[in-house]
């Protein structure tokens, strides 16, 4: 087992993740989101596609058995465990101008879209291909009869996790977001694993509980 690799409070990677691989995105302190984006390494054109997505899951709410796919109609990713549950794909990565429209008294930060740009941008992707991103452990509730959004702290408690299966070899950029509203007003790290083999649930609370002993550790 490869040991978790941390994500910085406000901050972003990119990585390959390769077909039969899973990716395992732990929450280490809990109340904490990370923005992940998939595109099909053949073709960067290739996204994951939240229309795609709520078309054949036909659902809004992804969670074990759902899979994330591609505005291609192909499937990229598939939820293979999910210890929380709830998670959004409707909202698109904090950036500086939603900064500016929600936090006007605050310092601008170049948020999840910044930090997936140039994450990204090694590989190819050019800040206008960014798509709306699959929100892990962000919790938006949608009002049944008037649609109405809001933004609530997430619901994932430390240590908590979600495992992703790659169904096509992907590039993925990963963050752990920057914005007050989605992570409870605090910014904290996201730790995150690639294996080559699917983890059992007992393997990756193990390792996820030694990932925020170190964490606490460093801290
Ligand atoms: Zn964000």
């Amino acid at each position: 087992m490869n040991q978790f690799e941390v994500i910085p409070p406000r901050s972003g990677v990119a990585f390959e993740l390769r077909e039969g691989q899973t990716l395992t995105v732990c929450d280490p302190l809990g109340c904490q989101v990370a923005d992940l984006l998939a595109f099909a390494a053949d073709d960067i054109r290739e996204v994951i596609s939240n229309g795609r997505t709520f078309d054949y899951e036909e659902t809004i709410s992804l969670t074990t058995g759902n899979r994330l796919w591609s505005n291609r109609s192909q499937v990229l990713l598939e939820i293979l465990e999910d210890a929380v549950g709830r998670h959004d794909f409707l909202l698109t990565p904090c950036s500086e101008a939603t900064f500016r429209h929600f936090y006007p008294d605050k310092p601008v930060h170049r948020g999840c879209f910044g930090n997936l740009a140039e994450a990204l941008a090694p590989y190819g992707v050019e800040p206008d291909a960014i798509p709306t991103a699959f929100n892990l452990f962000m919790n938006v509730p949608v009002e049944a009869d008037s649609g109405k959004l809001s933004v609530l702290p997430p619901t994932s408690r430390a240590g908590d996790w979600i495992a992703l299966l790659a169904r096509r070899d992907c590039i993925i950029g990963l963050t752990a977001c920057s914005a007050y509203a989605s992570n409870g007003g605090t910014f904290k790290p996201i730790h995150y694993r690639i294996s080559n083999e699917r983890p059992s649930s007992r393997e990756v609370d193990i390792q996820s509980g030694e990932a925020q002993a170190v964490h606490h550790r460093h801290d």
